[in-house]
């Protein structure tokens, strides 16, 4: 039984984490600014506080605690991190959670520690075609991710790998593609698109049409939670401290992302597109890396994982309107 933290323990990866750590048999620190949303968390201690500060981070990460598990951020979809509205509270706080943690785990000799990056490190020109995105690992350079979040990421990418150069921290580092499924937000603002639309499928009637931002001709992929966890623990469980892929290469265009939801719905909607932020035309994960480094690869296919998606926000759906 290992001594684990998991940061972002009240966030949507991070709950399910923390259900995984603990079917393990782990003993587990639950961190965050908040408890997790829509179930109790399994965490033996939970504590809410700020990772902002250095002192709540000392207090915390002592040198009983044998792996971190870093997924705090100030993060959500499009709308929140597209718009640049955001941008410098998103760049400050996330950086400051790292630069307090990455010393934390120094000072105290934290045996290892898991760092989720994203998807958004990968440069804007290789992502223009929305049909042949390139989102390998070694692409990653030279830099010019498309947003404030994705520059924040390859920052801490690089300030894990220099304490790991130099301190000899044991560090993995994931680069999250799109992940989704149940009990993530989906009306808070931060929601992702699976969620957004989810959301507004669930609420349409009968022959009504769903708002898409832009022409929902840019592509993506999507990897179900649970694929998430086990790609997260196999590659904590690995040799491997570069950064891996963790997503889906079933690439698709936001509108038949969109036709897909409608069919799991079984309504007669249409589209209607409106401005708003898109990000990159094309983005999509490479998993050659990953299936050679560690033998994973998603197993729940998008409809698969729509579908259970879909079923839990329409019953979030029906609730919060009932109890309005
Ligand atoms: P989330 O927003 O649900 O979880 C992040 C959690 O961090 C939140 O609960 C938030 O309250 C907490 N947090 C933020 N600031 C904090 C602070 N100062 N102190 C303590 N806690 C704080 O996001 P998620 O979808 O669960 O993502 C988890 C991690 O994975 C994040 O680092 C995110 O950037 C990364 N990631 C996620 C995706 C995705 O598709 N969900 C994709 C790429 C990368």
């Amino acid at each position: 039984m290992k001594k684990i933290i998991v940061m972002g323990a009240g966030g949507f990866i991070g709950s399910h984490l923390v259900k995984k750590l603990k079917s393990l048999g782990h003993w587990v620190k639950g961190i965050d600014l908040k408890y997790p949303e829509f179930s109790e968390s399994l965490a033996d201690e939970f504590v809410i506080g700020d990772l902002r500060l250095l002192a709540f981070c000392q207090e915390h990460i002592t040198d009983s605690i044998d792996e971190i598990y870093q997924l705090a951020a100030d993060m959500g979809g499009a709308g929140y991190l597209f718009t640049g509205e955001n941008d410098f509270d998103v760049v400050h706080n996330s950086a400051l959670i790292n630069l307090n943690v990455a010393k934390c785990a120094i000072d105290s000799r934290v045996d290892k520690i898991f760092f989720s990056s994203s998807a958004c490190i990968y440069p804007k020109v290789n992502q223009q075609d929305p049909n042949n995105p390139n989102c390998e690992e070694s692409s990653a350079y030279p830099a010019e991710p498309d947003s404030e979040y994705g520059w924040e990421k390859l920052f801490a990418e690089r300030l894990y790998t220099s304490a790991k150069r130099n301190y000899h921290i044991n560090i993995r580092i994931a680069r999250f593609h799109n992940v989704y499924g149940p009990e993530g937000t989906f009306d808070s603002g931060k929601e992702k698109v699976p969620a957004a639309l989810c959301r507004k499928v669930a609420m349409a009637k009968n022959n009504e049409t769903i708002e898409i931002w832009g022409k929902g001709t840019q592509t993506r992929s999507f990897l179900y939670i649970d694929d998430c966890i086990e790609g997260v623990i196999q590659l904590m469980d690995s040799n491997y401290s570069q950064p891996l892929n963790i997503g889906s290469e079933e690439m698709i265009s936001i509108n038949e992302l969109a036709n897909l939801i409608i069919d799991i719905s079984n309504k007669s909607l249409g589209l209607s597109h409106i401005e708003g932020p898109v990000g990159v035309q094309g983005r999509t994960s490479n998993n050659d890396l990953v299936k050679s480094r560690l033998g994973w690869q998603p197993k729940i296919t998008l409809r698969e994982g729509l579908e259970k998606t879909y079923q839990w926000i329409a019953t979030q759906v029906v609730s919060t309107t009932a109890t309005v």
